[in-house]
């Protein structure tokens, strides 16, 4: 036995050993000398050095000085079961062992992969059938894109070839991803974009609906659709993809009249609707897809984060009929991935979903804990001198920062003003994240209704320290 050499037990016990021995300056520094982090300036990062999260738990991170922080992000938006969840582990775990990869290219399929898309067809509304896995957000928005052409092409009509989407919306950060987005600071960063795709304004009614009502700018904002649709010729246009409510762009829900009127310009130019669903699918907002909040029926659905709660990576889209019997007598769809429909993530989107239906965790968000969300947020925080507006629905919220509620007046560097709150909620062990002047809340779906009243009574503390930092309170 001890003649047989085998380097896996003994590298685990001295990996972990040195791990928990290491103390936060030294990861800080090795942190420094050879990682890139995304979206950060590593220069001025660098110098205060990252935080370092060592375990979690339900909603609760640690850091690797023992400190307990609770998770109002969920994560990047995607632990929606929470953390710790051996169900999950025991799904990765036991796939690994039975087949930890093959592909699904060359006539070739497996269990999981079958078993997710058996499930995603039942938890996804009537029509949708039919799912192309990716790894990511950014790669099913790229996925999209292929499917929107390949579509139109299929059906005779390879001239619709504009895709529409709007500024400030996100769709993630590869090439196409980006170029999709209206971050104009992702934009500058690329020396090309990906061609025929254009951007309208979006609807954010606080920050831009000067004197109408909301539902009023609602619908203005979707009749520039209209405008750029018959702009550029609708026998040119090939869809119209945003995010149900925007995420990274603040969470901004769109006036009510918003999406009914998009849809019907849509129909009306037979022009293709994509809801990019990857924040907002797997229970958000209540409903299982956010497009089932705002009543509206997309023709694709771009899938990621809460599919597999961040366990593991996975992405998908989710194609509708008319889609997908197109694609299927289509001939040749030139598109795919090495980890297409990974076994081990398929596994774990299995029994993530299961959780959220058979654990009924989607329910409690609908009927319990998101109302009580919604309620304790709005007490907590109605008449606060900072907040102008708090918009959501379900267990996600974007408060608005502002100069002045009644005039709807922002502050000129209200940047600043959210990161200042940010670090206040660095010091208190809360993680709320700040867009430009919106603080942002969208914690893990299993939340307790003490958990929100601790979340809530953080995010309010933090709001409370900022308001005071400028003499308000
Ligand atoms: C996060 C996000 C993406 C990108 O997903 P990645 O997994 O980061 O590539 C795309 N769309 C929306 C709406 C997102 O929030």
């Amino acid at each position: 036995m001890s003649n047989v050499f085998d380097p896996r037990p003994a590298t685990h016990a001295v990996a972990s050993q040195t791990r928990a021995a290491r103390a936060t300056r030294e990861w800080q520094q090795l942190d420094a000398a050879h990682h890139i982090h995304p979206f950060s300036d590593m220069g001025s990062l660098n110098k205060v050095g990252s935080r370092v999260i060592t375990k979690a738990e339900g909603v609760y991170l640690w850091d690797s000085d023992g400190n307990k922080i609770i998770d109002g992000m969920a994560g990047l938006w995607c632990v929606n079961v929470g953390y710790g969840r051996k169900d999950l582990a025991e799904a990765a775990y036991q796939q690994i062992l039975e087949l930890p990869y093959y592909n699904t290219f060359f006539k070739t399929t497996h269990p999981p992969v079958i078993e997710l898309s058996q499930l995603l067809a039942e938890v996804t509304p009537a029509g949708f059938e039919h799912f192309f896995y990716c790894n990511s957000g950014s790669e099913g928005n790229d996925t999209v894109l292929r499917v929107v052409h390949q579509y139109w092409a299929s059906v005779g009509k390879p001239g619709k070839k504009y895709v529409i989407s709007r500024k400030n919306g996100y769709h993630g950060s590869t090439i196409a991803g980006a170029s999709l987005g209206g971050m104009g600071y992702m934009h500058e960063q690329m020396p090309s974009q990906v061609s025929h795709i254009v951007h309208i304004n979006q609807p954010y009614w606080f920050g831009e609906g000067g004197d109408m009502t909301p539902e009023q700018f609602g619908l203005q904002r979707a009749q520039e659709l209209e405008a750029k649709i018959l702009e550029l010729g609708a026998e040119n246009v090939a869809a119209f993809i945003g995010e149900p409510f925007q995420g990274a762009g603040g969470v901004i829900f769109p006036p009510s009249t918003y999406w009914p009127e998009i849809q019907r310009i849509c129909r009306k130019y037979d022009v293709l609707l994509c809801a990019d669903e990857v924040i907002g699918g797997f229970g958000r907002t209540g409903e299982w897809f956010a497009h089932q909040h705002f009543g509206f029926e997309p023709d694709t659905m771009t899938l990621a984060k809460g599919l597999t709660s961040g366990y593991v990576p996975m992405g998908a889209v989710a194609i509708n009929r008319r889609i997908a019997d197109a694609l299927i007598d289509g001939g040749d769809f030139n598109h795919g991935l090495t980890y297409s429909g990974h076994p081990v993530a398929a596994a774990v989107a299995v029994a993530n979903i299961r959780v959220l239906r058979e654990g009924g965790v989607i329910d409690q968000v609908k009927h319990a804990t998101g109302p009580y969300f919604q309620d304790t947020l709005r007490q907590a925080l109605d008449g606060h001198p900072l907040i102008g507006e708090i918009a959501g629905a379900g267990l996600v919220a974007g408060m608005q920062l502002t100069e002045d509620a009644k005039t709807r007046k922002r502050f000129a560097n209200g940047g600043d003003i959210g990161l200042q709150c940010r670090d206040h909620c660095f010091r208190n062990n809360l993680i709320m994240r700040a867009t430009g002047d919106r603080m942002l809340l969208s914690p893990p779906l299993v939340i307790s209704k003490a958990e929100i009243d601790e979340l809530v009574g953080k995010a309010k503390l933090c709001l409370d320290l900022t308001a005071k930092d400028l003499g308000l309170l």
